[in-house]
């Protein structure tokens, strides 16, 4: 271990090597596809006033009640984003999006920031790529948006990318607050019975009871009422067609009670992808409607809908699906061995980089064997070899690096050629 004792703080993690190649695969597929459904690139803040989570996300959520990483420079109150949508949401009224009267869509990625019980999948800085469309409360824009979703698990191979799609309606007296009375009075009998969470659920947040991990809780939840039973009938048509269009756009998903999704400004479609290889934090991603969020944030009642896919989660699920088929390869590795090859070498790989390869050399002017070792090491296609005699004959030597590949003494002068024949 290294002697110095500065380490990254707990909960938060450096990205290299594959891992670090599966990230910006992650993000840069995102951004390929979705712009082709339609979205635009949105960049907001890392930090917002802590209201805009409040009111947004509800006051009476995990999230804001003890994850977020909140600041009070001066007099103002501010927060480390936990997620997007919020920040979205708030530019979109901000810059007056709401006035053009047609749909809106925004697509995103960086990290958010929670501060929860580090474990597998889950840490305290993790990052998101997701999607927002605001405007439109058509069924079929949740079967596209969730879709998507799907599709982009597989542009990135992942095959064992699973759906689970509920409905838990909307605000309206008839609809989700009709849903919770009924809760309360079939939980009521047997509420001693559940844990210390769902006990403190019970008045701020029952829905929450439906999804409590905990197994005896599970039992007590099987016969509970269903949200998807008991929608008022505008919800219940929206969800009935938000299936069909599920189907019709070839996205199999299976029908969840128990998803509720945590944060309040959800109505109607929630939705979540799960992933075999994540164990216990199985969610890969996760959305839904938003049709009271511009309202209760001071703006028109526009309607939303969106998602936000963990990035750290993919990474997981990527490489226990196909370990790292999307390795970036080293086309060059240039090794020189004395001053002056050491300088044209430099000089050689920028004319590589220059021609469109990737390329790199040692700088630790070591010695020819641990050039090559690393060469190894970075899987590069193709050698260039550099030594002074070679250089004063106006040579080099470019070696193809896989399995019973040969090598030839070249001009300087024909060496990208060289290499380029010598590429797959
Ligand atoms: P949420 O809206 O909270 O369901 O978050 C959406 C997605 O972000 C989840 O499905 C996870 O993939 C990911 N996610 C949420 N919280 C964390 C975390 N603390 N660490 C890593 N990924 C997370």
């Amino acid at each position: 271990m290294s002697k110095s004792r500065f380490r990254a703080i707990e909960g938060t993690r450096d990205y290299f090597g594959k891992d670090g190649e599966r990230f910006d695969k992650a993000v840069v597929f995102a951004g390929e596809l979705f712009v082709r459904y339609g979205y635009d690139r949105i960049r907001t803040p890392v930090f917002e006033t802590t209201e805009l989570f409040a009111r947004s996300i509800g006051a009476a959520t995990d999230i804001v009640e003890k994850e977020m990483y909140t600041f009070t420079p001066g007099s103002d109150t501010i927060t480390l984003r936990p997620e997007g949508t919020a920040g979205v949401v708030r530019g979109y009224l901000q810059h007056n999006m709401d006035k053009r009267g047609d749909l809106a869509k925004f697509w995103y990625e960086g990290p958010m920031f929670r501060r929860e019980r580090p474990q597998k999948g889950r840490q305290r800085q993790f990052h998101q790529v997701g999607a927002e469309a605001i405007g439109s409360s058509d069924p079929l824009l949740d079967a596209e948006l969730v879709t998507m979703g799907l599709r982009y698990y597989e542009c990135l191979g992942l095959r064992k990318a699973r759906l689970r799609v509920n409905s838990i309606g909307c605000l309206r007296p008839e609809c989700r607050p009709l849903y919770r009375q009924l809760l309360r009075d079939a939980i009521r009998p047997n509420l001693d019975k559940h844990c210390k969470s769902c006990q403190a659920r019970f008045d701020r947040n029952v829905l929450r009871i439906i999804d409590c991990k905990n197994p005896e809780c599970r039992k007590l939840s099987a016969g509970l009422p269903k949200s998807h039973d008991n929608l008022c009938p505008e919800c219940a048509a929206h969800f009935e067609a938000v299936k069909e269009g599920l189907m019709a756009l070839g996205g199999g998903f299976a029908l969840d009670h128990t998803l509720v999704r945590g944060l309040d400004y959800y109505t109607k479609t929630v939705f979540e992808y799960t992933h075999e290889a994540l164990g216990a934090q199985n969610a890969i991603g996760g959305g839904g409607r938003y049709d009271g969020l511009a309202e209760e944030l001071g703006g028109p009642a526009i309607p939303g809908i969106g998602f936000a896919l963990g990035v750290e989660r993919i990474l997981i699920a990527m490489e226990a699906e196909n370990g790292c088929s999307c390795s970036y390869p080293l086309q060059v590795y240039g090794v020189a061995l004395g001053e002056s090859a050491h300088r044209a070498m430099s000089g050689m790989i920028a004319r590589f980089r220059a021609a469109g390869l990737s390329a790199d050399m040692d700088y630790g002017r070591r010695s020819f064997k641990s050039q090559l070792r690393s060469a190894n090491r970075r899987q590069a296609m193709v050698c260039v070899i550099l030594g002074e005699d070679e250089l004063s004959r106006g040579e080099i030597v470019v070696k193809d690096m896989s399995e019973g590949g040969g090598q030839k003494t070249v001009s300087i002068f024909d060496c990208l050629d060289e290499v380029k024949a010598a590429l797959p």
